[in-house]
């Protein structure tokens, strides 16, 4: 098993008490790796060789902060395949998946270095005579970035490059489950000769060294993307500090599909959009609402589509779907479903783990389908973030989206309809941070990736993304006597 190093200031170091946690392949239950498992002590060591990097890293000109980022794109491009399957080992996605994975992080980081030569402030005229007033864009500082375990890679990288170019410092935690993939790209900027302490990848668990971090009054910004109920607990330590944040939080999508929708097109994209990663995606298909009309024939479609997807392992070039990531959440899963069947669903595939032959060892859920749900059931409420799908007939459009609109969630909603009028009353009508209509995801990484109500505060991706690792700092000048 290898000992994997952290890096704190420029070097590979362990944990100050020498505690590690061991990284666990989801799909044979081996261990791949052993970690830090760091604590106080160790987030305040971070933190300070984030805070000694700050000045001297802002006060690069923006072009040579791209360079650092582009030689790090440099060395994860030629290692791309290698790090494609570290993601398979410590995540469980199939590798297909995770080759697309390394592909945007690369183009992320690419993205973030674009943005050098365009990050502009505001020049007003002034009150008085010879004076002028400038509204700088800086950077807050200290960055911490909390990431998820659905995306180990890219998520990381989404927050990085933009936190890096607009010329912040960071302390990236990635999540318990899943820190390789986040400390090999510490280990690409390492060798792109990244000055000391400008980005800092920290391990452990979340409620440890990651709470220690929020309670910092050092980080001047956090960036999380999470479940609700740790951005919820994030949320109350940074106002301790008053820190500000942005939170990226859960979702359950409704996929929305009218009489007059191309079937092939609908069903194309709600087996992708409910059972890519294994359901583990923040935009994913949670509810799915079809319209009297085409219901029989697209249950019938959908039915055969999931049907023929082929659950095993991730490194079989021929698999579509791997494990659940651990023990806990397929188990979550499981109880979900057995309380929506208790609760008088139908189960018309799957709705329960995998067993027998490939299926020992690892952490294996069927492809769910499930019938005669009701909108006031749990399983339309909370987010299942698995390979389960419940169907709902409604017969009006304003019914869909009312049943839209009955969430505590607001990340995504998708539409599939030709019906011009439609489309745009559901632009209007649909409370959600993002819409997609007669498409599935992924999201563009230029666009805006935010949700309303508890799926988060502000927002990653593009221009309004960017703005977000900036604050203001407005001058007055005078030049008169
Ligand atoms: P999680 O909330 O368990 O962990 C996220 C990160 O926060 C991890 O690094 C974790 O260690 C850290 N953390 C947890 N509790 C903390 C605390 N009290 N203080 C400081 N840090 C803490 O999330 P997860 O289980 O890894 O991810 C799954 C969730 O993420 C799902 O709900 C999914 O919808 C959501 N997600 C959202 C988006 C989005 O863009 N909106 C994208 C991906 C995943």
């Amino acid at each position: 098993m290898e000992q994997v190093g952290m890096f704190i200031n420029g070097e590979w170091v362990q944990a100050l008490g020498g505690d590690r946690t061991e990284v666990v392949n989801p799909a044979n239950e081996q261990v791949v790796a052993a970690v830090p498992r760091s604590e106080a002590k160790d987030a305040r060591r971070a933190v300070e060789a984030a805070c000694q990097a700050r000045r001297p890293w802002a006060g690069l000109p923006a072009p040579e902060r791209a360079a650092y980022i582009l030689r790090a794109v440099d060395y994860l491009r030629a290692d791309a395949e290698r790090l494609a399957r570290v993601v398979v080992a410590e995540q469980g996605k199939p590798l297909r998946e995770a080759r697309g994975e390394l592909e945007a992080t690369i183009f992320l980081l690419s993205y973030a270095a674009e943005w050098a030569r365009r990050i502009e402030g505001d020049i007003l005229p002034a009150e008085g005579a010879e004076e002028t007033i400038l509204i700088e864009r800086v950077p807050h500082g200290v960055v911490l970035a909390l990431t998820p375990w659905n995306y180990p890679s890219v998520v990381p990288a989404r927050k990085i490059g933009l936190a890096l170019i607009t010329g912040n410092t960071v302390v990236l935690k990635p999540h318990e489950l899943t820190p390789l993939s986040a400390l090999e790209l510490g280990r690409a900027f390492d060798r792109a000769g990244l000055p000391a302490g400008v980005l800092n990848v920290v391990t452990g668990v979340g409620e440890e060294v990651g709470a220690e971090l929020v309670r910092n009054p050092a980080i001047q910004y956090i960036t999380m993307t999470g479940s609700v109920d740790a951005g919820q607990q994030i949320a109350a330590a940074a106002a301790g500090n008053v820190t500000p944040l942005s939170l990226e939080l859960g979702g359950k999508a409704p996929f929305i599909v009218l009489d007059d929708a191309d079937l092939d097109l609908a069903v194309r994209h709600a087996v992708s959009s409910r059972f890519t990663n294994c359901g583990q995606v923040c935009t994913c298909n949670e509810r799915t609402y079809v319209q009297t009309g085409v219901f029989h024939e697209f249950s019938e479609r959908y039915l055969a589509a999931v049907r023929a997807l082929r659950v095993g392992d991730p490194l079989d070039p021929n698999t579509d779907m791997g494990p659940k990531v651990s023990r806990d959440e397929l188990d979550k899963v499981d109880r979900m479903v057995e309380r929506a069947k208790a609760q008088g669903a139908r189960v018309l595939l799957g709705g329960q783990p995998l067993r027998g032959d490939g299926y020992q060892r690892g952490f294996w859920y069927s492809p769910t389908i499930l019938a005669d749900v009701r909108q006031d059931m749990e399983i339309m409420h909370s987010e299942v973030f698995g390979p389960v799908s419940p169907l709902l007939r409604f017969s009006e459009f304003d019914e869909a989206v009312a049943l839209a609109n009955d969430s505590q969630y607001g990340l995504s909603a998708y539409l599939f309809t030709n019906d011009f009028r439609r489309v745009m009353r559901a632009i209007r009508d649909v409370d959600f941070g993002e819409i997609y209509v007669n498409r599935s995801g992924p999201e563009a990484f230029h666009a805006f990736h935010s949700g309303y109500r508890r799926s988060g505060i502000g927002g990653d991706d593009g221009r309004h993304g960017l703005e977000q690792y900036l604050r203001k700092k407005t001058v007055y000048l005078s030049y008169g006597r």
